[in-house]
């Protein structure tokens, strides 16, 4: 049976089988981050030990996480925390729990999060983690175990100062107070050690919505009335799904939306009452079947005709095997590493807009700044405080991105981690090598 969570806009549902039965064509996580990275490197005119200094991690950690289940047997996972780069602050980035985690997937998104928070300028670094396990398998009472026993494998390296952790896939606000708990439990209590919180542990008003408000924000900067858009999701979780509420309350039709179990689009070809679907969705653990709607393939759904297409699932989707049957004019990708390089190709050959995702989907570690500072305040401010906050930040990152790549004629995303890798290089430089 799923476990079941409170806390996340959609709980868990990831199915291994359904998984594999969606036969995705992904490419190498770590392909996507190198040509990200190398094509920004070769017009910033890098040289090799530049380059060096940049890409390889500062530490990666790997831990045996052996668990009692709850029929008595013992089962030993494997759990990762890479810490790629701290030279403009402590380490930041989420822990995600999949049967796809492993140390090359985890290396290239703890990556991605060194060129997230130097783009958005937050004063944190960039790292990752996760637990290869399969949380649709496990009850709560197992996930808390597995949780705890990672913790407590890797805590010392942990810590406001060192590396915050924060939710990501199939992790969620009760994952990460068990980590607080967990990690205060042997250092004392620190608030500050782990953002995504609930709100009574030290957790941030607006957080479980960032990411998405992120989406909203970055996409209404680019495209500046978004009122009738139709907009397709990919991934109905807590990016996704809070994506979709606050694009449909700003007046955009959601005409479709998938996750891991299915897709479907709306029977009259008008926006889906998504509010109703994100509580459907709750309930059933997918949004297939949800009433009204034509049950569609996720290959399908990537392909289904809209003004922007939301990645919002995971990593590698859009790809050169379906590229060429996106049918929008903008792609926005709330997910990590959505798009191959072979698909980027296309999509620009095409005229296809892509806003990247280290700037689309950095709304979440923008408000987890502002949960770490609040918590090492000891204060707490208001949500409306925390959205013009956020707002400021993802606007200013936007703008940023935009005059350099319209001075270096360069897509969106070269523009950004043109900005970001520029940024790290110059604190590595300022702290001396
Ligand atoms: P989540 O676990 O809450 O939701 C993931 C959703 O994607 C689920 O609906 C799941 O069914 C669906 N999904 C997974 N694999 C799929 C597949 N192969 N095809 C179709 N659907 C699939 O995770 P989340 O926190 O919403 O994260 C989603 C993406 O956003 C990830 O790439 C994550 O790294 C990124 N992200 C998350 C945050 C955050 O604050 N949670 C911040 C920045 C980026």
């Amino acid at each position: 049976m799923a476990a079941r969570v409170a806390g996340s806009a959609v709980e868990w549902n990831v199915g291994l089988q359904e998984q594999a039965a969606l036969d995705i064509v992904k490419e190498s996580t770590r392909q996507i981050v190198d040509r990200n990275f190398d094509l920004a490197a070769d017009r910033l005119g890098l040289g090799r030990e530049e380059r060096l200094l940049l890409k390889t991690p500062f530490r990666e950690v790997t831990v045996q996480v052996p668990v009692r289940m709850d029929d008595g047997s013992l089962k030993v996972y494997v759990g990762y925390r890479v810490q790629h780069n701290g030279a403009r602050g402590p380490a930041k980035g989420g822990i995600r729990f999949s049967r796809d985690v492993d140390g090359d997937e985890v290396r290239a998104l703890a990556e991605t999060m060194t060129w997230k928070t130097a783009l958005v300028n937050v004063p944190f670094g960039g790292a990752k983690g996760g637990v290869n396990c399969d949380p649709a398998q496990m009850s709560r009472g197992e996930l808390e175990r597995v949780t705890r026993k990672f913790v407590s494998r890797v805590h010392r390296v942990l810590g406001p100062m060192r590396d915050i952790p924060a939710p990501d896939v199939n992790t969620n606000a009760q994952v990460m107070a068990w980590i607080l708990d967990e990690y205060s439990s042997r250092n004392g209590f620190s608030p500050a050690s782990v953002t995504g919180k609930p709100i009574e542990l030290g957790g941030s008003a607006g957080r479980r919505q960032a990411t998405g408000r992120g989406v909203l924000l970055v996409l209404k900067e680019h495209l500046k009335d978004l009122a009738g858009l139709r907009v397709v999701i990919q991934g109905f979780g807590n990016v996704g799904a809070n994506t979709a509420l606050l694009l449909a309350a700003e007046g955009c039709e959601i005409v479709g939306v998938g996750d891991v179990f299915g897709a479907v689009v709306s029977g009259d070809g008008r926006g889906l009452a998504i509010p109703d679907l994100a509580e459907y969705a709750q309930e059933t653990g997918s949004v297939a079947g949800f009433p009204g709607t034509d049950r569609i393939s996720n290959d399908e759904l990537l392909a289904t005709d809209c003004d922007v297409l939301i990645p919002a699932a995971t990593q590698g989707v859009l790809h050169a095997g379906n590229a060429r049957q996106v049918r929008a004019k903008v792609v926005a990708e709330a997910a990590n590493l959505p798009t191959t390089p072979e698909a980027d190709n296309v999509l620009a050959d095409r005229g296809i807009t892509v806003l990247p995702d280290i700037l689309v989907n950095a709304g979440g570690v923008v408000v987890s700044y502002l949960e770490w500072a609040q918590n090492l305040q000891q204060g707490t401010w208001s949500e409306d405080s925390v959205n013009s906050e956020l707002s400021r930040y993802l606007r200013e990152a936007y703008r940023s991105v935009v005059d350099v790549s319209a001075r270096e004629n360069v897509s969106l995303r070269q523009g950004a981690y043109e900005l970001a890798i520029g940024r790290v290089l110059e604190a590595e430089m300022l702290r001396g090598t």
